[in-house]
């Protein structure tokens, strides 16, 4: 069934405003519960994906976006398998972690659950902790509890293993999957195994020994045949190109008006934009859920990817580097895309990934592309060795990600609860949010929670 594009008269049974892998997600999954539904997707931009890009160069498939899917259990993939897209788990060498600590490389211990040891033993041999650092993160089992209240990650962390270890070991990987700032980030949020525990994390983990870890995969394709195939499911139920600008309630649910002049009636809306723009969108029909969307904090970040003859580079095993914060470096991590995805990139050039957080160097990503170019390669030449590049790739993401600082599951399930106790003018018709700031923060959650959506709103 063709959705209308610009029929005010009629109203159709699903408005979802925003074509990320969010917006996608949810159509798809309603779409395939109720074939019949009138359902319609507008996206601003003219193409859909959002966050997610994946390009060409020299024969080379590189993701600017996300690159990987991490997939708790196979409903994720499920999606993924209906629509035939082939997906391909990562080399054996992101096995291999490697960290830089004072210009230095050195393996990150085995056995360690996002840099948090399950046994003190993991610690005992790593030069990346020093002595005095791995005898104050032993106080941990000797420590009594006390209660965590209110307190951050990187604040629990610190108090029962010390800061050395909060900042060599359990920071660069968790600011490089959440961003922001480990001593504001939720636990609840970004660490689930370690939420109310006020004891020994060392021995709280312990348990999780055993447990199976998520699944990395990809579309060989990159993450773009993903989108592309949801997009090619959907037809014509999804027009590019068409902002929408307000949201109006209607008797029987919303009257959605586009930058283009055009709009559209629809029953129930699902608004799958990032926060600040669906505080735009819904704070002037409903001023209080508008200001919990702006409590919302989102980072930006700017992707820079290299390409280079594979005799310019000397680069150490494994599929990248993270970089503590206290390096003083740009970016948390460094990914050698030829490494990690062998099969995307020729054998004869090497592709190197630096994502940078404004919030590490605010004055490398305000320069022209060229100065971020130099400046990237002269941060990554502190760690490796790099030749003259071929290529360079840049992709600047506004809203990168929502950070989870303390208190953000509170704020985005007010959000919600608001969102869906609006309804039409006469009560009629549903308001729904959706995207990463809500179930994310990856492509995971942002499929698991489309599919979620679709089953209540088909119930
Ligand atoms: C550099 C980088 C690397 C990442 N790596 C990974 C990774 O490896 N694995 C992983 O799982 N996740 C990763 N992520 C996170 C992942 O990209 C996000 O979880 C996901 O793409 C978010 O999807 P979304 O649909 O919620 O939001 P978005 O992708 O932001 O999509 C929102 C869409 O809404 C549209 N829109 C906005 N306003 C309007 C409007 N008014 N009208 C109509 N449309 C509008 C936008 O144009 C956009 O297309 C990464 C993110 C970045 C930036």
């Amino acid at each position: 069934m063709t959705a209308p594009a610009d029929s005010p008269a009629e109203t159709i049974d699903t408005l979802i405003v925003g074509g990320g892998m969010a917006g996608l997600a949810v159509a798809w999954n309603l779409l395939r519960r109720a074939p019949d539904r009138r359902v319609l997707l507008v996206e601003a931009e003219g193409r859909v994906g959002g966050n997610v890009r994946t390009v060409r160069h020299e024969g080379s498939v590189v993701d600017l976006g996300p690159d990987v899917l991490v997939a708790r259990d196979a409903g994720t993939l499920e999606v993924c398998e209906a629509l035939g897209v082939a997906m391909v788990r990562p080399s054996a060498a992101v096995r291999c972690v490697q960290v830089v600590r004072k210009g230095r490389i050195s393996k990150m211990p085995e056995g360690l659950v996002l840099g948090v040891p399950r046994d003190f033993g993991a610690l005992a041999t790593t030069p990346l902790v020093s002595l005095r650092g791995k005898l104050r993160a032993a106080c941990d089992l000797l420590m009594p509890p006390r209660s965590t209240d209110g307190l951050s990650l990187g604040q629990i962390v610190e108090r029962r293993l010390g800061r050395e270890v909060k900042d060599v070991l359990v920071e660069p990987l968790v600011a490089g999957m959440h961003g922001g700032d480990l001593d504001r980030l939720e636990t609840d949020a970004v660490f689930p195994q370690l939420s109310g525990v006020g004891g020994s994390v060392i021995r709280a983990l312990a348990s999780t020994r055993g447990a199976q870890p998520p699944s990395l995969r990809a579309p060989g394709g990159g993450m773009q045949a993903l989108v592309n195939a949801l997009a090619r499911a959907l037809g014509d139920r999804v027009v590019r190109g068409r902002r929408t600008v307000a949201l109006a309630r209607q008797p029987d649910g919303f009257r959605a008006s586009f930058a283009d002049g055009g709009s559209v009636r629809a029953r129930t809306v699902v608004v799958a934009t990032p926060p600040p723009e669906t505080a735009a969108l819904l704070g002037p029909i409903a001023a209080e859920l508008g200001d919990v969307l702006r409590q919302v904090v989102m980072r930006s970040s700017t992707s820079v990817v290299l390409g280079f003859g594979r005799g310019d580079v000397s680069l150490p095993e494994g599929s990248g580097l993270l970089v503590p914060r206290i390096e003083g470096a740009a970016f948390p991590s460094i990914t050698f895309v030829h490494a990690k995805w062998p099969t995307r990139v020729r054998d004869d050039l090497a592709v190197v990934r630096a994502v940078v957080d404004p919030s590490r160097a605010p004055d490398v990503v305000t320069g022209d592309d060229d100065a971020l170019i130099e400046a990237v390669l002269r941060e990554l030449r502190r760690f490796v060795k790099l030749g003259e590049p071929r290529w360079a790739a840049i992709q600047r993401f506004p809203y990168a990600s929502a950070v989870a600082e303390v208190g953000h599951r509170a704020r985005v399930r007010e959000a919600r609860e608001r969102a869906a106790s609006l309804g039409g003018g006469g009560g009629g018709g549903a308001l729904h949010l959706a995207g990463a700031a809500f179930d994310g923060p990856g492509i995971a959650g942002v499929l698991d929670g489309g599919k979620k959506l679709a089953e209540a709103l088909t119930a």
